[in-house]
């Protein structure tokens, strides 16, 4: 029985369930890229050219393994412009007698491959993806019966599971979390490795010059495209952050500097969501440094916990939420999205950093993302789906089952506290602890009112103000609300006042 494998552009595994039992030289793999999915929303150019490139090459190396592959480039002539298009068109080319693919990261992607067995006459096998360490079947026993899915204890039964830092029950070193020594800021440092990065080979040259002329006004720089687009190079990525960042990762894990986007984050997050690198065994060798004595406990753990607990557990909330989880709104909030998230021009020196970065490269570092634009979206009372497909748009490791639940749940708190136990709000003060934005900005981050006052701090006591209502029961929040009511009403009028000009400017 011969079979139609559809493979999409974020399963570049070769042992992704779609192909177990494919028999080379009788089945065919199909590879699309497709209008519909590269314009959804505007991606980042980086980001569509990181895709298309890394599946190019991916068609080589299955082509090399000796599959048949039939490719379908953005510019073909004849591209379809959607999966449902492309598969249809190579049916009717190659008559195969089933199509299997694995299944997909989105709703919206599975809402369409529903419809294909029946569209097509043929039947369609859709396969788990088993990349991930916990299906959804085990996310569901998990979550069943808890007033509380607190992620820390699901990250305790996936160490249990897999076995990483544990010794028999017990955690390696005596507690699950070393975060307590993972909160510190950080000092530029100019011997600080460079991450690696990788010269255009043809293929993403070609990319690159197909992005350019067809996304000319996606949001992002082409310029100075880096990325690995093959498992050798990403690989490559992976020994050099447990070489040269693991050791660092926990003591700058919630730090910001100005001049170094990435201090010693790891840069996996595209590799790991495309297919190029295993989770597991991204994990493994991160455990190897710890027993061979090269990286510390703290951030050897601080790291594991970030796969094995956040990622899975984003994807496991992910599905369990449903299709609506993107339509959550809590706060009720309508302000649109302001221009600087697009252009990065803005006074705010913390945010004009974190979005140029974000221009320049399509990535920003998770405290970045959470305490910098997240963070001012949440004061500010942004329509939380829009800063969805913000999100969603600018990062090149955006893929909607890890995105959404990061920025509905953990950022917006537009679930209402399904996800997180309290709101990521934080005043002027937080952000110049942690960074070093503060000294260069044309606000004072110690000032609440008048002109040169840190717009965080009003809008900070603004937003659990406005809130109270719905946060007044949040136990997490008593200390910040017992500080408001033992201001006096002058001053808090005063920085109502400074938050509501604000905002009312604010395009
Ligand atoms: P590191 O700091 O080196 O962390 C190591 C790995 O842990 C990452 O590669 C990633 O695989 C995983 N990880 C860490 N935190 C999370 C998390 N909260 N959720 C899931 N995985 C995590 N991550 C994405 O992969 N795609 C997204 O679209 C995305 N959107 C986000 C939006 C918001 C508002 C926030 C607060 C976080 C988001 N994250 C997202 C999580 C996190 O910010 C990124 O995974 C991380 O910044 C990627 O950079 P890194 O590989 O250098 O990570
Ligand atoms: Fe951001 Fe306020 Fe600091 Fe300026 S002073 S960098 S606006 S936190």
């Amino acid at each position: 029985m011969t079979k139609l494998i559809l493979i999409l552009g974020d399963q570049l595994c070769p042992q992704i369930s779609s192909l177990n039992g494919a028999i080379k030289n009788r089945d065919t793999v199909l590879m699309c890229e497709v209008m519909a999915e590269a314009t959804y929303v505007g991606h980042h150019k980086k980001k569509i050219a990181f895709v298309f490139s890394a599946m190019r090459h991916f068609a080589e190396e299955l082509r090399k393994a000796g599959y048949t592959v039939r490719y379908t480039r953005i510019d073909d002539e004849n591209n379809a412009g959607s999966f449902t298009g492309e598969l249809k068109r190579a049916i009717d080319d190659l008559k195969p007698q089933s199509i299997c693919v694995t299944e997909p990261g989105e709703w919206r992607v599975l809402e369409g491959m529903k419809l294909w067995s029946e569209a097509f006459a043929i039947p369609v096998d859709m396969r788990p993806d088993d990349r991930f360490l916990a299906s959804h079947e085990d996310f569901k026993t998990w979550s069943a019966g808890r007033k509380s899915l607190t992620m820390e204890f699901f990250y305790r039964d996936m160490r249990r599971r897999t076995g990483l830092l544990m010794q028999g029950e017990e955690p390696v070193g005596g507690r699950w979390n070393f975060d307590e020594e993972n909160r510190n800021p950080a000092k530029p440092d100019l011997f600080r490795p460079r991450h690696p990065r990788f010269s255009p080979d043809e293929i993403t040259r070609d990319v690159l010059a197909i992005v350019e002329r067809l996304f000319p006004d996606n949001f992002g720089k082409l310029d100075g495209f880096g990325f690995a687009v093959t498992r050798a190079d990403a690989q490559n990525v992976l020994e050099s952050f447990i070489a040269d960042f693991l050791p660092a990762f926990g003591e700058t894990q919630d730090a910001m500097l100005q001049d170094d986007p990435f201090l010693n984050h790891s840069l996996l997050s595209f590799y790991i969501n495309a297919g190029l690198l295993d989770a597991l065994a991204v994990c493994r060798a991160a455990e190897r440094a710890y027993f061979d004595g090269r990286a510390p406990i703290n951030a050897v753990e601080g790291f594991i916990r970030q796969i094995i607990g956040w990622r899975e557990y984003m994807r496991g909330i992910y599905w369990h939420a449903g299709p609506d989880y993107v339509d959550r709104n809590f706060f009720e909030n309508a302000r649109p999205l302001p221009w600087f998230y697009w252009s990065g021009k803005t006074d705010m020196n913390c945010l004009s950093t974190v979005i140029n970065e974000t221009i320049q490269h399509a990535y920003a570092h998770h405290i970045q993302r959470l305490m910098i634009t997240g963070n001012f979206a949440l004061l500010a009372g942004i329509d939380p789906k829009a800063v969805h497909i913000w999100y969603l748009e600018v990062y090149a490791d955006a893929y909607e089952w890890v995105e959404l639940p990061n920025v509905v749940g953990m950022s917006q708190f537009a679930d209402g506290g399904f996800l997180g136990t309290k709101p990521y709000a934080a005043s002027g003060n937080y952000i110049n602890r942690m960074s070093d934005y503060c000294g260069t900005c044309r606000f004072d981050p110690k000032k609440r009112i008048g002109d040169d006052a840190c717009p965080f701090n009003a809008l900070y006591w603004d937003f659990l103000a406005r809130n109270r209502a719905k946060l007044r029961s949040n136990r997490r929040l008593a200390q910040a609300y017992a500080t408001w009511d033992r201001m006096d009403e002058g001053t808090q009028h005063d920085l109502r006042r400074q938050a509501s000009r604000f905002l009312a400017e604010l395009k």
